[in-house]
């Protein structure tokens, strides 16, 4: 059946794009242990907390919470600002013995630097991108921490730096994260200036006039050469975008220089938050089954066909590659870190950063950390993050020992679906 659109807040739109459209899987029948679930290191401890195993359960999220309504833990303090950002990336190049390059790829429209940052040498790239929601922030923080371990001196950072190549942009809407909000900072006179053709044309279906910015993450185009022409106004989240964010071309020119260096970028990954979700229901009927930490995906394109020509389209590849993320996140076939489920597979959205780069053969996932900074704050921020940084590891480790390339796709379909269940 199809499920009705529930209220949102404005803010907490990640789980309209796909409530609209999903349909309601039965509920499955297996109930996991809440207690595998993490302590709850403090804001302020994550990084040595982050390194032991935690051992007590998350506190299940209040009865009036699911995918998309307010947990009221508004708290946000214990994120990165952008000059926090500036400053952990500076601190972890200058003690990385000349094993981190950080540069500034460009700029918000605010001005703010957009830094890249640069680990290894291997010949295959991985592209990770955090951040382009501000109000999505766990992921920051999380490559961060990934880009120290491999700029490090341990024999396991010096095999992956020989195997993989890491560039990463991080907290790429530096603008919409100092508003705590979705969008960027960007107003739709300030576009038709910078590209007077669209004077008249229509507003672009992703911008948001009420706060004056762009969902920045539904204005990439498979075809890096793509200019805004009027007659592609307003579009729809169905179509390509129109790269008239400063934020979403930077991503583009990043993204373009890898592939003239490399090829093609092996893998591109997103790092996102969605609000709170359930794996499913008890046995019984009742209640709301497991919370669920994480939702992965490599399904963001329904036809790639639809789209010209896209030879390098590789489903399988973006398959293998949640998989590594799943089985990085299982201990003994159930997760310390919640239940990590799939993000919902009816999603058709080209004009993403996923759906793009994968048109162009990258292999890609979708991180939705539970938790927007509306929905949950700065709650259970050590194990969340985490949680994103051990998946991350293990798409880095499935490639530096060859065990990537001999996963099974179809395990995919395995992984248990999301689930929306409503409360009356
Ligand atoms: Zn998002």
């Amino acid at each position: 059946m199809v499920v009705s659109v529930r209220p949102v807040t404005p803010v907490n739109v990640e789980t309209i794009i796909w409530s609209i459209s999903m349909t309601l899987t039965p509920p499955r029948r297996t109930r996991r242990r809440l207690t595998a679930l993490l302590a709850l290191p403090v804001a302020g401890a994550v990084g040595a907390a982050a390194l032991v195993a935690p051992s007590t359960a998350i506190a299940a999220p209040p009865l009036n919470a699911n995918c998309d309504s307010s947990t009221g833990d508004p708290a946000i303090s214990g994120f990165l600002t952008h000059e926090e950002v500036e400053r952990r990336l500076q601190q972890i190049e200058r003690t990385s013995n000349g094993t981190v390059d950080v540069d500034i790829a460009g700029f918000t429209n605010k001005k703010r630097e957009l830094w890249t940052a640069r680990v290894g040498e291997g010949d295959k790239v991985v592209l990770i991108q955090t951040q382009i929601h501000g109000n999505e922030p766990h992921g920051t923080m999380a490559s961060l921490n990934l880009l120290q371990t491999m700029g490090g001196s341990s024999v396991r950072a010096q095999k992956m730096r020989k195997a993989v190549t890491v560039v990463m942009i991080p907290q790429l809407n530096a603008d919409g994260a100092a508003l705590d909000r979705r969008q960027n900072d960007q107003t739709w006179a300030e576009v038709v200036k910078e590209f007077p053709a669209l004077a008249g044309a229509p507003e672009s279906w992703n911008y948001r006039s009420s706060v004056g910015g762009f969902d920045t993450n539904r204005d990439f185009n498979p075809d890096l050469d793509y200019t805004p022409k009027p007659a592609d106004f307003p579009g729809t989240s169905a179509g390509t975008g129109w790269y008239v964010t400063p934020e979403a071309r930077t991503v583009r020119e990043v993204y373009r220089g890898l592939e003239k260096e490399f090829g093609t970028v092996d893998v591109f990954v997103d790092l996102h938050n969605q609000g709170p979700c359930y794996t499913g229901q008890a046995p019984d009927g009742a209640g709301t089954g497991d919370y669920s930490t994480l939702s992965i995906s490599g399904r963001f394109i329904d036809d790639p066909t639809a789209f010209g020509d896209w030879p390098k389209f590789d489903y399988d590849a973006s398959r293998r590659l949640n998989v590594a993320v799943f089985d990085a996140l299982q201990q003994r076939g159930e997760s310390p870190y919640g239940t990590v489920t799939l993000y919902p597979q009816n999603t058709n959205l080209p004009g993403t950063a996923l759906g793009s780069f994968a048109l162009r053969g990258s292999a890609t996932v979708l991180f939705e950390t539970t938790g927007q900074t509306q929905s949950a704050g700065q709650r259970e921020i050590g194990q969340l993050v985490k949680q994103v940084e051990v998946g991350l590891t293990g798409i880095i480790d499935g490639l530096t020992d060859g065990t990537m390339a001999k996963i099974d796709p179809n395990r995919y379909e395995s992984i248990p679906e999301r689930q929306f269940i409503p409360r009356d």
